[in-house]
């Protein structure tokens, strides 16, 4: 249920909606508005008379019921977007952010000399995994602990913020202490005792689109880290898997606008995963942008034909350094900007 307050409601008022919430069972979320605040009552109680009454309390405009089966993440509770802020850096607001990097940490001089060139090209965050969900059991399973210090070496020198993917449960700590944001990958999105976990992390977490996932199941996933305490999440499309096999997912560029009329979070595209070739990343990259995503996550390796996961979508810092000179005037063309030309 959605509670609206009056415009003049007090404070005494909206705290005494809430306490009424907490009794009736349900758990209020806050929304302070710039004109009103909105009170989310979310929950399973079966107390929903009682939270209609609330409509006859002081200080309450209306009471009406999300329709949506995600309610925290829903644009009906919440209408103004979502800012996920890393330090100085907002996703989701003005900037079009850009996070590059390699499918995994490999080497130290293989992520410093990525890492040098993403940002000199205007990516905003480094990307790498360290713990890799692998779908062989025989393929690199990643550096670890050793992965987020040279992660965190590759920050100090170049000031990106890092992005890395938790694989399970017991490690979510561990990369907390190093990682700016926390991936969840395609495999892990309905991993709900990691969703429930990173709801207590105080860090970003950037959800992958499970590879069947549909939008409701991504949303209801986010709903999960969100109602666990922790609304910073962006959300990533990534590729589903359908009929074709010429890429290796289906970009799904439709979910991008849906998901902004849906949810007040910010999306980003994964051009990499989701086409699995390195000369489709660019024409996606720039499709994503035209659709009204955020930002994008890509796969950069200085040496594609030698690394140690997904080198045929992996572009080279060259190839990367023309992507986005041509993305920032597609950028600008949505009155946004790129890093570097505001
Ligand atoms: C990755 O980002 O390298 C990755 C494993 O992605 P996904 O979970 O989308 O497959
Ligand atoms: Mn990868």
């Amino acid at each position: 249920m959605i509670i609206a307050m009056k415009s003049n409601a007090t404070e005494e008022q909206i705290q005494e909606v809430c306490e009424s919430i907490r009794r009736y069972g349900y758990k209020p979320h806050l929304i302070r508005g710039e004109e009103r605040v909105v009170i989310g009552a979310v929950g399973h109680g079966d107390n929903k008379d009682h939270l209609q009454n609330l409509r006859s309390v002081p200080g309450v405009e209306d009471v009406v019921p999300i329709l949506q089966p995600y309610k925290i993440v829903s644009r009906e509770l919440q209408p103004q977007r979502t800012v996920v802020r890393v330090d100085d850096l907002e996703i989701g607001g003005k900037e079009f952010v850009v996070m590059a990097g390699p499918c995994s940490v490999e080497t130290r001089e293989q992520l410093m000399e990525t890492a040098d060139a993403v940002k000199q090209a205007g990516a905003r965050v480094l990307r790498g995994g360290a713990y890799k969900p692998r779908t062989s059991p025989y393929d690199f399973q990643g550096l670890e602990v050793e992965g987020l210090k040279l992660l965190a070496e590759a920050r100090d020198r170049t000031g990106l913020k890092i992005v890395t993917e938790v694989v399970t449960t017991e490690d979510t700590e561990v990369v907390a202490e190093y990682a700016d944001i926390l991936q969840v990958g395609a495999r892990n999105m309905q991993n709900f005792a990691l969703l429930k976990r990173l709801g207590r992390v105080n860090r970003p977490v950037l959800l992958k689109r499970g590879m069947s996932s549909t939008i409701k199941e991504l949303l209801l996933s986010a709903e999960y880290i969100a109602t666990h305490g922790n609304p910073q999440v962006i959300l990533c499309e990534r590729g589903i898997r359908t009929f074709e096999t010429a890429t290796r997912n289906t970009l799904d560029l439709a979910a991008v606008p849906l998901l902004n009329e849906l949810t007040h979070l910010p999306v980003v595209v994964d051009p990499s995963h989701a086409t699995g070739r390195r000369s489709l990343v660019r024409p996606a990259a720039k499709a994503a942008v035209a659709v009204g995503a955020d930002g994008l996550i890509i796969e950069v390796h200085p040496r594609p034909q030698e690394a140690w996961s997904d080198g045929p979508q992996s572009v080279t810092p060259p190839m990367f350094a023309e992507l986005m000179k041509e993305l920032r005037e597609y950028v600008r063309f949505e009155s946004r900007y790129l890093n570097g030309s505001q």
